[in-house]
């Protein structure tokens, strides 16, 4: 790790000197069992956290409502400056955060960077939608009165994400959260809690700088245990959580016992159409990158490409070829294509999809594996790999977190295929590849694809945060990042003024005393 820089980008995010268990920021508060967090590039134990205890929890709210009351009276362009200095603190240590996203989560270190450079976008954004937080004003039925409606800030948000986006999603919340006079305690994965600890140092250096009060930014760790005391927890008006459709449908369920709000980013099964006017080469680099691209581990990645059968072999043969040329390793050496998996249950999840589909009838045609040997030690890295399938076997309908790519025919119009694209639970992402109008146009229309992102000419993975980002159907139905993904984190008031000596009541109701 150390001929990676490894060891100075730890420093650089105060990270070096946790392996007590110790650690800066809210964090401090937190005395509970330890979590070991190794890498999946080389299986080195990195560094050690300790999760936070119920005790602990009580002191983070403690302190997150106290910061609340003073986060909420600053004015939203002035929590935009410090979103702002917060941006220009991200971009300093751009390299550093970069390097351990890619370290501790296995993904290449240009995606690394590319997630910083999406924290820092969305604060770019944030501090513009600072200045920008409308209501409508209406015109009242009564004379003499004035009606409109304002946002207000919501209170302490509740952040629960997974490991595959370990930084990013945090600060796709927190931004616009902060914006909107929000505090935020922030449960990240368990298996990449350095990451939390560093994003966590870099807001209360921050926060600090300006006298403000760090409970602004929270961080709690462990696992689903103390997720599930957040989810429960009535003074967190809103819960944003990101990972499986089995942890949403969880997390649905406690937040609406108790009439709170929920923003579900869940699983997704996202597919890549192929029709007879598609340009083949885009088709290729679409589908290859989107397939294993961060090993096959993001919510968008591309798992099925459905292809009509007058150019299914054209395009077989050309996504084989893409493959061959593949290199499998350290994603911090950048000749590599493809990194690890998370770790080794997930190797096993992997493994089980390539049995399954072969029971069902599906055919292999470009081989799987674990990798073995030098630089391959923490036995996380796998071979992409493809397979012919039908759109309706189980493990087709279901998320695989790892490179396995289903390669489905469809035959006769584009109808068919956006049937066995929208033919499963999940509703993340979609795409076209086609440069006819019509079929480009029916794909989009009320009659196209289903999910909350439908895409044409590009594949299936990679949005930005310009726009509205989640899915529909299991994939929880939340939007965050761009668009007005702001208003979740706000809550709506209707004012009606009476400026006369008047008192009429609405509807034409007379109550006369
Ligand atoms: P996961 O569901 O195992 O864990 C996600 C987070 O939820 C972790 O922090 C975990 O500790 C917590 N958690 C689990 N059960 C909980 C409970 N009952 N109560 C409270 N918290 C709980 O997911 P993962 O393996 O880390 O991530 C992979 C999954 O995330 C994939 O399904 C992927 O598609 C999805 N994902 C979706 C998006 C999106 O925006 N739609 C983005 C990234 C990842």
């Amino acid at each position: 790790a150390s001929q990676f820089g490894i060891d100075k980008a730890l420093k650089d995010l105060g990270i070096q000197d946790i392996n007590n268990g110790t650690s800066t920021g809210s964090s401090n508060f937190i005395s509970g069992e330890i979590i070991s967090s190794y890498s999946p590039v080389d299986g080195e134990l990195i560094a050690k956290v300790k999760a936070t205890t119920k005790e602990d929890y009580e002191k983070v709210m403690q302190s997150a409502t106290a910061a609340f009351k003073t986060w909420r009276t600053k004015p939203a362009p002035l929590r935009g400056e410090i979103v702002r200095q917060f941006g220009e603190k991200l971009r300093e240590k751009k390299e550093a955060l970069g390097k351990l996203v890619s370290y501790e989560m296995g993904k290449s270190y240009q995606e690394g960077l590319g997630e910083v450079q999406e924290m820092i976008d969305i604060c770019d954004f944030a501090v513009g939608l600072s200045r920008q937080l409308h209501g409508l004003t209406m015109h009242s039925e009564r004379p003499g009165h004035r009606m409109y409606e304002q946002y207000h800030s919501l209170g302490v948000v509740g952040i629960i994400s997974a490991f595959n986006f370990p930084v990013a999603v945090w600060a796709w919340n927190t931004a616009l959260a902060w914006i909107c006079g929000d505090v935020c305690v922030w449960k990240p994965s368990e298996k990449t809690p350095l990451c939390g600890v560093a994003c966590q140092n870099i807001a209360a250096e921050v926060f600090k700088a300006n006298n403000l009060p760090e409970g602004i930014s929270c961080l709690i760790n462990g696992d689903y245990k103390i997720g599930e005391i957040m989810t429960s927890d009535s003074r967190i008006p809103l819960i944003s959580a990101t990972g499986s459709t089995r942890m949403g449908k969880n997390v649905a369920q406690t937040v609406a016992a108790r009439l709170g709000k929920s923003l579900l980013e869940l699983g997704g099964n996202n597919a890549i159409i192929v029709t007879p006017d598609a340009d083949i080469k885009m088709t290729v680099i679409g589908a290859v990158f989107g397939a294993v691209g961060t090993a096959g581990q993001r919510c968008t990645s591309t798992r099925r490409v459905i292809i009509h059968d007058s150019i299914y072999d054209k395009v077989k043969t050309a996504i084989v070829e893409a493959y061959k040329q593949l290199r499998i390793g350290n994603p911090l050496d950048e000749n590599n294509h493809v990194g690890p998996l998370i770790d080794t249950d997930a190797v096993a999840s992997y493994n089980t999809a390539l049995t399954k589909v072969v029971d069902e009838g599906g055919k292999i045609i470009i081989e799987g594996g674990v990798l073995e040997g030098e630089g391959y030690e923490s036995g996380c890295y796998v071979k992409p790999a493809i397979a012919e399938a039908k759109a309706d076997y189980k493990i087709v309908q279901h998320e695989t977190f790892a490179p396995v790519l289903y390669l489905l025919k469809y035959s006769g119009t584009v109808e068919n295929a956006i049937e066995a694209q929208n033919g499963v639970a999940q509703g993340l992402s979609s795409a076209i590849m086609t440069n006819n109008l019509r079929e480009a146009e029916h794909f989009l229309s009320v009659a196209g694809s289903d999910c909350g992102i439908a895409n044409v000419n590009i594949g299936t993975s990679g949005a930005e945060i310009g726009g509205a980002f989640g899915g529909e159907k299991e994939t929880g139905g939340g939007r965050e990042s761009g668009s007005d993904a702001w208003k979740v984190y706000m809550r709506r008031q209707t004012n009606t003024i009476n400026y006369t000596t008047e008192l009429p009541l609405a509807q034409g109701i007379k109550f006369d005393l």
